[in-house]
Order: structure tokens, then sequence, then C-alpha cells
């Protein structure tokens, strides 16, 4: 394709490696949302990042809004990261024992966290969802899981479902091979939807074990709650004998250290997080009070392992990355350079009375083709909007700009973007919304 008078840039060898990996992974790709099925063209290589730049294989050069999907906030390649994970290696890669630097990475969450008072660490968020639902059942000893339309906790059997038809309902499987009685156990509602949610209580009273949310969510689109609809869902869930889970793997450390539970200061009884966690390494973790740990193996009944949780050199990266972090002002700087990015492309765009709204929250935004004030539900997305994020993901990728390749998915700032990249990435924005709109 070529949308636009702007020639495309040359992306020869990636496609030279994506015609390869599509004979060794399906779609090519080793996650699907990497195949770009949802935009134009074939998905980039990338060879090497440095701060906010990526590179890809034919040597272009980008200023990287996804950053590996939200894990690196200190943005590609950070020096002290980087030097705390070369460090750590010349020990040895694993040892299936316990190592200090658990204990060193657990010490830095949970003296500045006061949501956690005991943690265990897994690999990725997908095991950090999967194993906080088995210690809610376990716990509980209940069956049942409420989620909502349009939050999304990784590919664990029980959360791979979507509603159904009617207000409140059993779910339906979003994905072929997860068996409908275990679909049954999941009951999914609409987000912001407080009647839903006493329907759903009223009708499986005394079988929830827990309600998982993301207290923001932000993969499928950002569909930012009311405090009060969240303290609603914490009053109903205590009154119930139910679990409240705040699945933080996205917001957990990067809308403050104590995430979504800190800013609205509302006490989930278990979170789970991932991607900052571990500095771009893979690590997972779900904490809890200390008695609700006591569930855990070989504290507890409920099980759950992993061959290589607590990898000393995640735990390295996780450990330089938080300690960056906690520095005083981090998260008000990384929010003001946002707040004025994400401003000034607003009034660019109702300037022109173009149907575009950014919505964002701390360091993460989200560009909707839409002229509504507020988007809350899944439901409220235009899914024909869509066509219009194509487009402009095109026309930036030409103009040096990378957004992860779908109109769901936010943008991350990082505190390596400068003045300079966000000063240059705006411009490719306008140009981009002139070319859509016009
Ligand atoms: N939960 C949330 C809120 C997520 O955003 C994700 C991934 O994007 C997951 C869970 C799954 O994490 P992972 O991809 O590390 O398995």
């Amino acid at each position: 394709v070529n949308t636009t008078g702007k020639p495309n840039i040359s992306r020869e060898k990636s496609a030279e490696l994506y015609a390869k990996a599509k004979t060794y992974f399906p779609g090519g790709v080793n996650s699907p949302v990497r195949a770009f099925k949802s935009v134009y063209g074939t998905p980039l290589f990338i060879e090497k990042g440095d701060g906010s730049h990526i590179w890809d294989a034919d040597g272009n050069e980008f200023i990287d809004f996804c950053c590996s999907w939200g894990p690196l906030i200190l943005g590609h390649n950070n020096a002290k990261v980087r030097e705390r994970v070369i460090e750590v290696m010349q020990n040895g890669m694993s040892f299936g024992a316990p190592t200090a630097l658990e204990n060193e990475l657990a010490e830095l969450i949970l003296k500045n966290n006061k949501f956690v008072e005991k943690l265990r660490f897994v690999s990725s968020g997908t095991e950090a969802v999967m194993s906080a639902i088995r210690l809610a059942r376990g716990y509980t000893k209940r069956d049942k899981i409420l989620k909502f339309e349009g939050c999304y906790h990784g590919h664990t059997d029980a959360l791979l479902v979507k509603a159904g038809s009617g207000l409140v309902t059993f779910g339906e499987t979003s994905s072929a091979g997860v068996p409908k009685a275990f679909a049954d156990e999941t009951i999914v509602v609409s987000l912001n939807d407080t009647e839903a949610l006493k329907k759903a209580f009223e009708e499986f009273k005394d079988q929830i074990a827990a309600v998982i949310i993301e207290p923001i969510p932000a993969n499928n689109g950002l569909l930012l709650q009311s405090k009060e609809y969240l303290q609603f869902l914490r009053e109903i869930c205590t009154q119930n004998g139910t679990l409240l889970i705040f699945d933080e793997v996205i917001s957990g450390f990067r809308i403050g250290f104590e995430g979504a539970a800190g800013l609205y200061q509302i006490k989930p009884d278990i979170l789970t997080y991932g991607k900052i966690i571990g500095g771009g390494l893979p690590v997972g973790c779900y904490g809890s009070s200390d008695e609700i740990m006591g569930s855990v193996s070989p504290d507890g009944p409920v099980y759950q392992g992993g061959t290589l949780s607590g990898n000393p050199v995640a735990m390295a990266a996780g450990i330089a990355q938080l300690t960056e972090v906690l520095r005083m002002g981090f998260y008000r700087d990384l929010a003001n350079k946002t707040e004025e990015f994400t401003a000034s492309i607003q009034r660019f765009a109702s300037a022109r009375s173009y149907k575009f709204k950014v919505f964002t929250i701390g360091s993460m935004f989200w560009f909707a083709f839409t002229d509504k004030e507020t988007i809350t539900k899944a439901e409220e997305i235009d899914p024909a909007s869509m066509d219009k994020f194509k487009v402009m993901h095109h026309e930036l990728i030409n103009r040096g700009v990378y957004l992860g390749p779908s109109g769901y998915e936010v943008g991350f700032i990082s505190s390596a973007h400068t003045k300079v990249d966000l000063e240059r990435a705006k411009r490719a924005i306008f140009d981009s919304l002139d070319l859509v709109f016009n």
C-alpha cells in the first residue's frame, strides 16, 4: 500500500525475514499481534533499540511508543539495567534454588507497596493471573470467576472468555481449545455497569471466588473507569466474600510504584504484576496478604511452581529497573511529559474538528477515532474507526514513528523519550492526522 504521496520506507529485509519466519512459526510470529494483521504491510523485524529509538533490519530508525508493550519504562537498553544483568550473568544463568536476588527484588517491592504483604515470582503476566485465579478459588473454595468484557488477562483458559448475549451471562470461549465447561465457570459483564454486577452477584450468590479487573483497562483501548465504580466493585466483593483481583500487569509500576491500587487508594485482595517488574526480561508476580498467600504451596494447599521462577538474571533486571523508578519525581516527570505531548495532539485535532480523541493516564495514551468525550466500555468503540488507525499507523511508520500494530493497543512513553523525540513524533502525528481526515 501507499496511502500518501510520502514514499514508503524500504522494508525488504524485514519482508525476507518474515517470509522465512512464516515457515517456522504460525503466522510467522511468536505472539499474534506482532503479525501486523490489523495494519498495513508485514511486520518490521527489529534489530536493536537504544533509549526511545529502535532500528529495523533495513536500517530504518523509529521513535518507539510500543516499548515492548509496556515493560521498558526506562526505554531500550538502559545502561543501569544492562550492567546489572551482565554482572549477575557472570555467575551463571539459573540454579533452581533460592538466591539473594529474589529477596532483593521482593524487598524493593514490599517496602514501597502497602497493598502487598507477600508475593510469589513467576515468569509472565499470564502465569501470574493463572496462579492468582487458582489461589482465589483455593482460598474461597468457590469455582466461579467474574471478568469484564474488554479486559485482557493473558491466555489462561478461564479468561479467554467473552460475553455471551444478555445482561449477565456465562462466558463464551474466545479461543478454540478452551472447554465449554471452563467458560461456564466464568461470568462476563460490561465495564462501568453497576446493575450488571449486582445482578451477577444475585444470580450466583456464594459461588463467585473472584472478580478480576484491569483497574485501568488498557488492552482494548484505554477504558478509564471512575474511582467510584472501582470502589463499588471493592464493596460488592467484600459483601459477598468474593476476592477482588487487580490485574496490574500493565498499570503496575507504570501509573506510580503502587500502580492503580495506589492511584485510587483501593485495596484489592490479590494483585498481579508483569512487564515493568522484569526490566524487559520474563518476570511476573502475584501478591496478597500474608494470610491469603498462606494458601500457596508449600505453606498451603494451592499448588504453583516454576523451573525458572525467580530467575537470577531476570531478578537483576527487575531490581535495576525498579530502583530507577523509585527515584524522586520519576513518575511526575513522566506524566508531565506525556500530558504535554497528548494535550498538544488533542489541541491540533480539535482545532481542525477531527473526530479524534487522545485518552491518557500517567505515561500511557490511546488514539481513538471518535467524537465521544469518554469511552468506558468495550462496546463503545466503533470497529469501523480502526480503518483510520490503519492509515495513521502506516503513515507514522513512513515518518519514523512506531506504534503497536493495532488500534486497540495503547502507547507507552518512557523516561528515555526526549523533548526532541516528542516534538518530532508530534509533527509526524499531525501530518498523519491531516492525511487520515482529508
Ligand atoms: N494481564 C494484562 C493486564 C496484560 O496486559 C497482559 C499482557 O499484555 C497479561 C495479563 C499477560 O501477560 P503476558 O503477556 O506477560 O503473559
